[in-house]
């Protein structure tokens, strides 16, 4: 062990585990790739303010959990807490808004940092795959997204999550459900920093985790009394869109969400098996977070998915993802001469795209078999002095323990014909 370890709230990814990450990566980006959605990437850190403007300055992300620093030049930064505020930012900033393509769809993989209390699914640094689709008001594209998160998890062989879908109605009717909400929060029996909240942004309240307000609760005003006839319309045909696709959502009054943008519908995706960091996912219309940042007005839609609660999720359920093998092939070399030779093939057929490994070091031929067990190699090539001498190397199916020569220039085409 070095001197160091992994800082508080973060782990490292190491194989084998790492490619559970990397498949569940590919597995929610395959999706969006297939729906016209295009990467984009941002640095990992912005000016702080965008975040203060973007989530919101009562937002625990922007008081309690940002990384934010001054850099040696006087620039306030701070590491990105979410995507969406810098995807926007970045779509703003290469007017891709006016090139006459709306909506601007982009999707996008990444480290994000939240100085959080850590617990099991809650790190400090955790990694989102997300989607944006900028620039439209069509719950066409809010129920495509939701259909595409669903179908992302339902890949990978996901089935205990439930999706939690809301509207938050729009600038027109939640100020009016806003004041009801703080006259009701008002009379109730709420901390200090409770009672804060309620004055600076009532809907979060609706979140608390505490049971003595989740209580005082009940009786609240309830958003869906609320949304003007637009909105209801609007959330109507979000709502058909997901039943005409077979997606099973159920509607939760009191979903807010921690950020401050979200306007219109908004959805969470909950694993049943994760304790009390059961959000895999989450997101929703953002129709005024472009004017916050001092763009145009700019429709928008989105959702992250947490990809170290998904991998968790998978734990939960048993699901045992099918990781392709790494290696299909191992040579292993007996002598100096047959080092050089075997390199050479194993360059050869790494170009040729078969995944090769070598036995390196100058093992001996237990300890590299050895090695070739443990690289889960489908095939391993042998070759000592009288095998080069002959002209061949003694290939091995691993599965089978089947051996036999095979001439040094037929063993490109052998293993792609064994290989399929
Ligand atoms: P949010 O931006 O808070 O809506 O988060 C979207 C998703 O990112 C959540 O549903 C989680 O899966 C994941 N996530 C957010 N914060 C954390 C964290 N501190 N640790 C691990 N995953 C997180």
């Amino acid at each position: 062990m070095s001197t160091f370890q992994a800082p508080k709230g973060t782990y490292d990814l190491l194989p084998p585990n790492s490619a559970t990450y990397l498949a569940v990566r590919e597995a929610i980006s395959a999706p969006l790739k297939n729906s016209g959605y295009g990467y984009v990437e941002t640095p990992g850190f912005e000016a702080v303010e965008l975040f203060a403007r973007g989530v919101g300055e009562s937002t625990d992300i922007v008081t309690k959990e940002m990384y934010a620093f001054e850099t040696k030049g006087g620039d306030k930064l701070a590491l990105r807490p979410e995507g969406t505020a810098s995807v926007l930012r970045a779509a703003l900033e290469a007017n891709l808004h006016k090139a006459g393509n709306l909506p601007v769809k982009l999707w996008y993989s990444g480290s994000y940092y939240r100085y959080e209390r850590p617990q099991k699914g809650r790190y400090r640094h955790f990694s989102q795959v997300g989607a944006e689709a900028i620039g439209a008001e069509d719950p066409a594209l809010d129920a495509e997204l939701i259909i595409l998160a669903d179908q992302a998890y339902r890949s990978l062989g996901l089935r205990n999550f439930r999706i939690l879908l809301n509207s938050l109605g729009d600038k027109e009717c939640r100020p009016v459900y806003r004041a009801a909400l703080q006259e009701f929060l008002r009379g109730l029996d709420l901390d200090e920093e409770t009672l804060r909240r309620a004055e600076i942004n009532p809907l979060r309240v609706l979140d608390d985790k505490r049971a003595d307000v989740q209580k005082q609760l009940t009786g609240a005003p309830s958003m869906p009394d609320y949304l003007c006839d637009a909105c209801t319309a609007y959330h109507k045909e979000v709502r058909e869109l997901l039943d005409a696709a077979g997606v099973v959502y159920e509607d939760d009054a009191k979903l807010v969400r921690g950020l401050d943008y979200y306007t219109r519908t908004t959805f969470e995706f909950v694993h049943d098996g994760l304790g009390s960091q059961s959000a895999v996912g989450g997101g929703g219309r953002y129709d005024g977070l472009s004017e916050m940042i001092g763009g145009p007005s700019l429709p928008s839609v989105g959702w992250a998915l947490g990809v170290d609660r998904t991998v968790l999720a998978l734990e939960a359920e048993g699901v045992d993802l099918e990781l392709p093998a790494t290696t299909s092939v191992f040579a292993v070399p007996l002598g100096e001469e047959a080092r050089r030779v075997l390199f050479g093939k194993v360059t050869e057929l790494r170009k040729a795209g078969i995944a090769t490994d070598f036995s390196y070091g100058g093992k001996g031929l237990k300890g590299a078999m050895k090695n070739a067990n443990r690289s889960g190699a489908r095939f391993t090539l042998v070759a000592g002095e009288r095998d080069l001498a002959d002209g061949v190397v003694q290939l091995k199916d691993m599965e089978s323990g089947e051996q036999g020569p095979v001439a040094l220039d037929a063993v490109l085409e052998t293993l792609k014909a064994k290989l399929g």
